[in-house]
């Protein structure tokens, strides 16, 4: 069993609209609040933050704020427990001290029951009618909560959590190597696994219209700054309604760009995970390469991290295996026939000849079949012990996320291949299964 969670566009009326808006404001306000009383505790009496100890203010508050009476007790509740989340992350050094929440445009409620979804309308509790919602995709599983996030274009969006049993594909006879690109989105280099030196190549390319949107986006924030607003905090300038209604419309644009590209890591990481046994990644450290100015672009533009997410996810939802190559591994610099490594190598030369080998390299190409070397031989390496175990069944995703980032300790199942192997005509089980 896994969770799943499920987007979709809502289309409140204007009556709904300020229903939502104000619980999400009694979400902030009640965050706040408990807030300021635990700093006040904490600097005064050095009192450590205890959720059980501030949940006995909430009904002191209801009493306190008439306005409260009229929201969700649910969105009350959600304001203590994302107040809690805040400070365990504080306390394991993971975040800084909990700050205040903003009152801006965006924010988002959670509701885990009494909610309910017919044809294309949602029931809420505490709303009188149902809001409009877009179901374009049919819900699968048990249904287990309901968030209701508005965005800060001001677009309202249902995120439903839903808990589906997946089940896993049959084997393949395929691995795939994913190099990271500078020009291209990503190089692949793709092989039987009973034949893995008979490999193609496919440069998987930014879609242009992707590319032109950016461009936009880039074109619109340079216009925005000129126009009338706040520099800096003691600035009293006020923003001029040109200033906000330009940000609004890059802040749409903006949410577009992001839903298209995730669409897109979705499918391509779904396409590469049906297709593939084995999938080996490069493990970059993006935050390190953001740094460098060269690939800032190129990597963020890319959402690498994310498309390693979905792609580590999906893999062991489906029974597929991930393999991490370090980052420190020089692929690009490597020459895949002789071992020569190039150092010379600049991220501009996009074709070299080896001097040892003679051999004529497309530099992605090159790089995309230095990793799967890299990969399969840790996979020939660590794993030939080991033998395929049923799919367990987990239900938390972050889990899965989490056991998966240690890509050699995973519970999928392992195919039963070894170093000698890789050569053998005889390894034919991926296609058994
Ligand atoms: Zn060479």
């Amino acid at each position: 069993m896994i969770d799943y969670v499920y987007k979709f566009r809502l289309y409140p009326n204007k009556e709904q609209q300020d229903f939502l808006d104000r619980e999400i404001g009694c979400v902030r306000f009640v965050y706040n609040e408990i807030l300021s009383e635990a700093l006040e505790e904490y600097e005064k009496n050095s009192k450590k933050w205890n959720i059980y100890e501030y949940k006995k203010l909430l009904p002191i508050l209801k009493e306190e704020y008439q306005f409260l009476k009229e929201a969700n007790s649910q969105s009350r509740k959600l304001a203590i427990f994302n107040l809690d989340a805040a400070f365990k992350k504080f306390f394991t050094h993971q975040a800084g001290f909990p700050n205040f929440k903003k009152k801006k445009n965006s924010g988002s409620i959670h509701i885990p029951q009494f909610f309910k979804i017919e044809g294309n309308l949602l029931w809420a509790p505490k709303l009188k009618t149902p809001i409009r919602i877009k179901l374009h995709r049919k819900i699968e599983g048990r249904i287990k909560s309901l968030t209701i996030e508005k965005t800060s274009s001001s677009e309202y969006y249902a995120s439903i959590l839903a808990e589906k049993e997946i089940k896993g594909l049959p084997k393949v006879d395929s691995v795939i190597s994913i190099d990271v690109g500078i020009k291209s989105f990503a190089t692949v280099a793709t092989a039987p696994l009973s034949n893995p030196n008979n490999r193609t190549h496919e440069h998987i390319e930014n879609p242009k219209y992707l590319v032109k949107k950016e461009k936009k986006l880039k074109r619109l924030q340079k216009q925005l700054s000129k126009k009338q607003h706040k520099r800096n905090k003691t600035d009293t300038t006020r923003a001029s309604s040109n200033y906000r209604k330009a940000s609004l419309r890059i802040a749409k644009l903006h949410e577009h760009i992001t839903n298209e590209r995730k669409d897109l890591l979705h499918k391509l990481s779904r396409r590469i995970i049906d297709k593939n046994q084995v999938v080996i990644l490069e493990d970059l450290n993006i935050k390190g390469m953001v740094k460098n100015h060269h690939l800032a672009k190129s990597i963020s533009d890319a959402s690498w991290s994310k498309f390693v997410d979905f792609l580590t996810y999906k893999a062991n939802w489906y029974g597929r295996n991930t393999v991490r190559v370090d980052r420190f591994f020089p692929s690009s610099q490597e020459c895949h026939d002789c071992g020569y490594r190039n150092t010379e190598l600049t991220l501009k030369d996009r074709v070299w000849t080896c001097p040892v080998c003679g051999t004529h390299h497309d530099r992605d190409e090159n790089a995309s079949d230095v990793l799967m070397d890299e990969g399969l031989r840790i996979l020939g390496q660590e794993l030939p012990e080991l033998t395929p175990v049923e799919k367990s069944s987990v239900d938390d995703r972050r889990e899965i996320y989490l056991k998966s980032t240690s890509s050699l300790k995973q519970e999928a199942p392992i195919p039963e291949v070894s170093k000698n192997k890789w050569h053998s005509k005889e390894a034919t089980h991926f296609s058994e299964g």
